[in-house]
């Protein structure tokens, strides 16, 4: 809770400066409920998209079956909409559970680390708002 509150309190500072910030949590976690998200949340410069972690390469190590892991980003830099709202679940296999351990990891903390699909549109979308910002 502390870092969520230390995350959240970045991102007001992010505002409050006229900068960007994006904060991701699973979409279904109940720390969204926390007063300075809900803060953050009900900001009127600010949205949240959820998107599925399928749709960014997330895989059991294991199997190699895709994991949806259902994830939401709130933020005030519109591109993050426009990159991370398409990504819904077009799957047409089964996906993996978030269940169990492999090589001695659980698979839940696995799910913690970012795909590198992620990281690689979070990225573009950083650098589409700078240079929107920058023209
Ligand atoms: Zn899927």
């Amino acid at each position: 809770m502390v870092m969520l509150d230390f995350g959240a309190m970045v991102a007001q500072h992010q505002l409050r400066n006229g900068q960007f910030f994006a904060f991701e949590h699973p979409a279904g976690a109940t720390s969204w409920s926390q007063p300075s998200l809900q803060a953050l949340a009900n900001d009127p410069r600010c949205f949240s998209v959820d998107f599925d972690q399928c749709q960014v390469c997330l895989r059991c190590p294991k199997t190699g079956k895709l994991i949806k892991k259902r994830t939401r980003l709130l933020s005030n830099a519109p591109l993050i909409k426009d990159i991370f709202a398409p990504l819904q679940c077009k799957c047409t296999s089964p996906h993996a559970h978030i269940e169990g351990s492999v090589n001695g990891m659980s698979l839940s903390v696995f799910c913690q680390h970012y795909p590198a699909e992620f990281c690689e549109k979070l990225a573009e979308a950083v650098q589409l708002t700078v240079r929107r910002v920058e023209r």
